[in-house]
Formats: C-alpha cells, sequence, structure tokens
C-alpha cells in the first residue's frame, strides 16, 4: 500500500493520547511529545505491520515506564531514509541485555517481566516486519534513564511527493 507515514504515525499516537487521557491505569501520568516532519512522506508499506510495530513499539514504552514520564516521538527524513524514534525515561535495559531484546521469547528479568505481562514476542515480530521493509531497528538505552528505539526506512523522495 502506498501511504503517508507521518499520517499514520500520527493516528498510531492519537490513539494512545486518547488511551492515556481516558484510562485510569494510566493515572494521565504519560505525555506523548512529537516532532514529525510536516512534509508529507510517501511510501510503499504493509499499512497493518507498520501499525504493529509502532503499537508494539509504544507499548513498550509505557509499560516499561512505570513512574511515566514523557515519550518523545520523531519522524524525520534524511536524503534516503526516514528514521522514526521513540524515546521513554522508563527503567531501561542493561548493557547485556540490550543485545538479546529482539529474540524471540526474551525478557530483561524474568520476575519482574513476568509481573507485566506479555509473551517476549513483540521485539521479534516488529523486527521481522522492519526487515521485510529494508529497514533497521534497534535501540539506545541506560538503565534507570530511559531507552530510544530507532526504525530506519529506506526512502526515495519523488519530486510528485511536493505536490500533495
Ligand atoms: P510482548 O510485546 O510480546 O507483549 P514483551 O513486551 O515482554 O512482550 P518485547 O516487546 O519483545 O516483549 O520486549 C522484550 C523485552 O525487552 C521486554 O520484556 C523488556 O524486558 C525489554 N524492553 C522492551 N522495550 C523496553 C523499554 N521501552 N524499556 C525497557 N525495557 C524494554
Ligand atoms: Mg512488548
Amino acid at each position: 500500500e502506498y501511504v503517508n507515514i507521518n499520517r499514520l504515525f500520527n493516528h498510531v499516537l492519537d490513539r494512545f493520547d486518547m488511551m492515556i487521557q481516558s484510562a485510569d491505569q494510566f493515572e494521565k501520568k504519560y505525555t506523548i511529545k512529537r516532532e514529525i516532519t510536516n512534509r508529507q512522506i510517501w511510501m510503499e508499506i504493509d499499512t497493518d505491520k507498520m501499525i504493529q510495530v509502532f503499537d508494539n513499539i509504544m507499548n513498550n514504552a509505557l509499560k516499561y515506564s512505570p513512574e511515566g514520564g514523557v515519550i518523545n516521538c520523531s519522524l524525520k527524513e534524511t536524503h534516503d531514509n526516514v528514521i522514526i524514534s521513540i524515546t521513554d525515561e522508563g527503567m531501561g535495559i542493561p548493557k547485556k541485555d540490550l543485545p538479546h531484546i529482539f529474540d524471540r521469547f526474551y525478557r530483561v528479568d524474568k520476575a519482574r517481566a513476568r509481573s507485566m505481562g506479555g509473551t517476549g514476542l513483540g521485539l521479534a515480530i516488529s523486527k521481522e516486519a522492519i526487515e521485510k521493509h529494508n529497514g533497521k531497528i534497534w535501540a539506545n538505552s541506560i538503565e534507570g534513564e530511559g531507552t530510544t528505539f530507532y526504525i530506519l526506512l529506506p526512502y526515495v523522495p519523488y519530486e510528485e511527493d511536493d505536490w500533495e
């Protein structure tokens, strides 16, 4: 499908914003900030899969930020890529675990993870989906400070895009 990825990302974030505003469980303690380019970026993507990826990373950002905080979401373009990043102020991921978080069923600190629910498949599925789009996904994290997930997608801008 040929879709506007800015709009798709904004839709997902709108939904999370509404969830945070309405659900008692979140106690409105999370703030989503956005830095999304105004330039319309049209890409050939599998919409359902891409939504699944955004959903999982946003869900993780909330789930692993028990104290709440700001979740910074950005979408930028370079001359041949689109870079999406999602940064939370949560518990972070220990250095030794970071290389494994995209493995199937891998969860940091099993005892703690179990109490939070989940299967440990979200990131493995996300990675598979991004690689199907010839993209890359990775994370940087500082334990106790927060985590940033990056998604890089190849993008060749066309002149026609300026007419949108
Ligand atoms: P599922 O997504 O299948 O419901 P899950 O969230 O445990 O379960 P993944 O999304 O694959 O599985 O994440 C794997 C592990 O990486 C998590 O269990 C968690 O330990 C760690 N992790 C993922 N995102 C974050 C984050 N934003 N902050 C801290 N730890 C994270
Ligand atoms: Mg998850």
